[in-house]
């Protein structure tokens, strides 16, 4: 048969240059990834001190210097063969990769598309040696001068591969991308020293021997510290082989992009998107749907228990038990995220112009972690260790003791009540109903004014999710809301496609003790409703319809936790009482009690803050008596 264009089709074996380069379309996307895979190779390398240069954006040149164990003479051309590499020898070596890299295919890709030279000493040499590729050609090793080490310079990226060049960007988006590339690397070896110059400018600085804590700190920026939790699972002792440390931002420091979120498995950079839908979960209720919080994850397991060669870039990867990982970093942020006060202070929420940072950091520094409660690198010590139970490592109550306790710094610790005008706090003795709509009362701190219907919803969704997340019965099936049968069954009006629907929202709908019968071609009966929603006086009928109305327009996957939630969302804010609504003492009082029984209660579902506080140092300030 002849193909369309006429030309006889026969099957050979494609050039060496052509099949790397066909490779490197795969590794090499852009100048950050011949940082990233340089790099790579220099942590592979056990160096100390990595130095990254790059001249306009990486695209002209990326250099890559390194102290690391060297290579020898007689190895350098072999380095830059394709499949060439001294990390893996055999197929089982696959199911335990400790190293960054294994494939033995990123210099020999970077080579096809660049000029690059390469020089490197090991401790014995007496002297460097030295070697040049450009495309097809390697040249001769020859010795040169040089300290113990390797560098590696890529010049004029793509430079025989037009069509690649063309979809770079500008020299200062590349550039950016490098240096964040590098930073990223930096994060999960905090022990390693970090630099990087652009067009001959110093850009990184990162002195080597940092904790982990103080390695992000540096990377996010000292001025974003007081936002930080930190976040810990041990759970080596569960046989899980899971453990992992980091930060996560306070929801007023979210951003509109996932940019500002880093997860690391076993120190490797990885997108994982179950990962990432854990840390939105941890924070719901928290910020607004819409947006991201920030968070560095270092996840360590045991490198059997994934599988890191699924992408050439292997930036993805293949977890044996994607649920428990979900599991433990929700609730990992979960309980960090408890522990942390979260109602955000006046000064803090900009209800007045900006006075510098001074009293903003002392009200948030409520949640800061003073010092360094983790001490020694958390990566360096699992890669001695890979995933052994841990008698050195603090535990999760150790480190929030030592966060609300343990700081000799007054600003840095004011749950130790101040001496101030007032001094017997006593929490909620006194309450006020303001306009219907708000509570106001004091607690150690100062003036606490809670938005009555956020408040009450966010304790309703709690107090749902508790009760269906337990396990119900003898039948170890998850648990169900106590439904009630209607007197009267209210008849919705639906349309075809919310009917078709009805099947698969049973199961969810059983869980939450709705009961929908069809009664016609166009319209369903309302046969059990929660008891819950019912003592709310809230009515069946158009609830209903509404939840049809949502899973016919939505995304909502029914049997996911998400649309679970997302009912649960609207139970309780249908259920709680309105702005307007006028309460009793008694009401305000158990309100007020119910506030303090919540976690996290300090944002409603939906976002929104439930309550601000006015610090008494903040009203010292605004009456001038400091
Ligand atoms: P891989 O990292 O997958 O093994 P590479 O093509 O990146 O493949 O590197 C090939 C080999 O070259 C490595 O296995 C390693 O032995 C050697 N090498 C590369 N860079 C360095 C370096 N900076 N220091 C020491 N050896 C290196
Ligand atoms: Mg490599």
């Amino acid at each position: 048969m002849t193909p369309p264009d006429g030309r006889e089709r026969r099957i050979r074996k494609l050039p060496a240059l052509l099949v790397n380069q066909i490779a490197a379309g795969e590794v090499v996307e852009r100048p950050a990834s011949v940082v990233k895979e340089l790099v790579d190779n220099a942590l592979d390398a056990g160096a100390t001190r990595i130095t990254v240069d790059l001249e306009g954006g990486g695209i002209e040149l990326v250099r890559v210097t390194d102290d690391g164990c060297g290579i020898a003479p007689e190895d350098l051309s072999l380095a830059l063969a394709d499949h060439a590499t001294s990390k893996i020898t055999e197929a089982a070596d696959l199911d335990r990769i400790g190293t960054m890299g294994f494939r033995g295919e990123a210099l020999a890709s970077i080579a096809s598309v660049s000029r690059l030279s390469m020089r490197s000493r090991r401790a014995a040499d007496t002297a460097a040696s030295q070697v040049e590729a450009e495309g097809e050609r390697i040249g001769q090793v020859t010795p040169a001068g040089g300290p113990v080490g390797t560098s590696v310079t890529v010049r004029n990226l793509f430079f025989n591969t037009p069509a690649r060049r063309k979809f770079l960007r500008t020299p200062a988006t590349e550039q950016g991308h490098c240096l964040d590339i590098v930073e990223t690397l930096a994060m999960s070896h905090p022990a390693i020293g970090f630099a990087a110059s652009t067009d001959g400018k110093r850009g990184i600085d990162l002195a080597p021997g940092q904790s982990p804590r103080e390695r992000v700190v540096a990377v996010l920026g000292a001025e974003i510290e007081s936002q930080l939790v930190e976040v810990h699972a041990d759970r080596f002792d569960d046989s899980r082989g899971l453990a992992m440390w980091g930060v996560v931002g306070l929801p007023s420091i979210a951003r509109a992009t996932a940019k500002a979120q880093w997860v690391f498995l076993n120190g490797r950079p990885i997108r994982d998107k179950s990962i990432q839908h854990a840390i939105k979960e941890a924070f719901r209720g928290l910020i607004e749907p819409g947006r991201f919080p920030t968070a560095v994850l270092m996840i360590e397991m045991d490198p059997g228990a994934v599988d890191v060669n699924v992408h050439p870039r292997k930036t993805e990867v293949r977890f044996r038990d994607q649920s428990v990982v979900h599991s433990v970093v929700l609730r990992a942020i979960r309980e960090a995220l408890a522990g942390a006060d979260l109602t955000p202070s006046v000064a803090g929420i900009g209800w007045r112009g900006q006075s510098g940072h001074g009293s903003a950091g002392e009200d948030r520094a409520v949640v800061g972690v003073g010092g360094s409660p983790a001490p020694g690198g958390f990566v360096d010590y699992f890669q001695r260790q890979p995933a052994a139970p841990s008698g050195e490592r603090l535990s999760f109550e150790a480190i929030r003791e030592a966060v609300q306790g343990g700081s000799t710094d007054p600003a840095a610790s004011p749950r130790a009540a101040e001496p101030g005008p007032i001094d017997q706090p006593r929490p909620a003795e006194r309450v006020l109903q303001v306009h219907n709509s708000f509570v106001v009362t004091q607690d150690e701190q100062g003036i606490v004014i809670v938005d009555q219907h956020a408040l009450h919803e966010r304790v309703m969704f709690e107090d749902l999710i508790a009760r269906i997340s337990g396990r119900g019965g003898t039948d170890g099936q998850p648990a169900r809301l106590e439904s009630q049968r209607m007197l009267v069954p209210p008849v919705v009006e639906v349309t075809r496609r919310q009917l078709d629907r009805l099947g698969d929202l049973a199961p969810l709908f059983e869980r939450l003790g709705i009961e929908v019968e069809p009664i016609g071609p166009a319209a369903v009966a309302v046969q059990g409703f929660p008891t819950f929603l019912f003592d709310r006086e809230v009515d069946a009928g158009p609830f209903v319809k509404e939840l049809l109305e949502k899973a016919e327009a939505s995304e909502f996957v029914p049997g996911s936790e998400e649309a679970l939630h997302e009912v649960l969302d609207m139970m309780a804010c249908k259920a709680a009482v309105k702005a307007g609504d006028r309460l009793t003492e008694s009401e305000l009082r158990d309100l007020l009690k119910m506030r303090e029984e919540v976690e996290r209660s300090s944002n409603c579902p939906h976002g929104r803050p439930t309550s601000i506080r006015v610090t008494i140092r903040e009203l010292e300030k605004r009456f001038g008596r400091v």
